[in-house]
């Protein structure tokens, strides 16, 4: 069967009822469902701006794939950034600060009733999304082809996180969240480790909780399948402390 059109997935996302045969595609297709539910979130924070309410917060490694993507350095992303459809994973964000301009502009220039701002909210949107779709400027798609609980080690009590190996644009790329107590120095890093811990790779220094790390393509996954993350310290030594704070093995979804 096949996919979902995506402006009838566009919307659902704006709170048309599903016929039946689409619901019962979005009840077996993840792939789809996922998508309306970006368009949701989307489309949500569009609204939220109209009334006044708080901005849907994406999740940071959102943000964190934005601003790789647009090569912004920290704090730059979401801050109303020109970027073309080709900036693929930032069109959700596009999309929502797009209709949330929109919606302030159509605030700020006419006291009309409110329905008509959200019918030019949603027009907005699925003229965006339309848009994107007809330039070629297709969503890649992140395929999450694993992924690992971390447990803490016994010195990290407490210490907990996920990561996700997963495959954007024939790439793959390893998303890793961690909740740890943070010492006053050092630094966080993060590894694949051979299951038997006899070889290991860095994949790089971990700011802030949470990171998305671009994995060499000559790396084989099939045996790097451990993701460690360790605590460092500066001390000019590249190699593992030999502290880690959390480790998991990768496993399909
Ligand atoms: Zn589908």
């Amino acid at each position: 069967m096949s996919h979902l059109d995506p402006e009838v997935a566009a919307l659902l996302a704006m709170g048309e009822q599903a016929s039946e045969d689409e619901q019962r595609h979005l009840d077996d297709c993840a792939e789809c469902a996922a998508e309306v539910a970006s368009f949701t979130r989307a489309v949500a924070a569009g609204r939220a701006t109209r009334i006044g309410a708080e901005l849907l917060t994406p999740p940071d490694r959102v943000w964190e794939s934005i601003r790789s993507e647009l090569d912004l350095p920290d704090g730059q992303a979401g801050e109303g950034t020109d970027s073309g459809p080709s900036a693929a994973s930032a069109v959700t964000a596009d999309v929502s600060s797009a209709a949330a301009r929109h919606v302030a502009r159509r605030r700020r220039v006419s006291r009309r009733p409110v329905f008509f701002v959200t019918a030019g909210a949603a027009v907005a949107v699925v003229a965006i999304i339309a848009g994107v779709w007809m330039s070629g400027g297709i969503v890649p798609r992140a395929e999450v082809i694993s992924e690992a609980r971390l447990d803490g080690f016994p010195t990290w009590a407490g210490a907990q996180g996920e990561a996700m190996l997963e495959r954007v644009d024939g790439h793959d790329r390893v998303v890793v969240d961690l909740t740890a107590s943070l010492p006053d120095d050092g630094y966080r890093e993060v590894w694949l480790l051979t299951s038997d811990a006899s070889d290991l790779i860095s994949l790089g220094v971990l700011d802030g909780d949470t990171g998305t790390f671009d994995i060499p393509d000559d790396v084989d996954l099939r045996r790097f399948t451990v993701v460690d993350i360790s605590q460092e310290t500066v001390d000019g030594d590249p190699a593992h402390s030999g502290d880690s704070i959390v480790r998991g093995t990768l496993a399909a979804p």
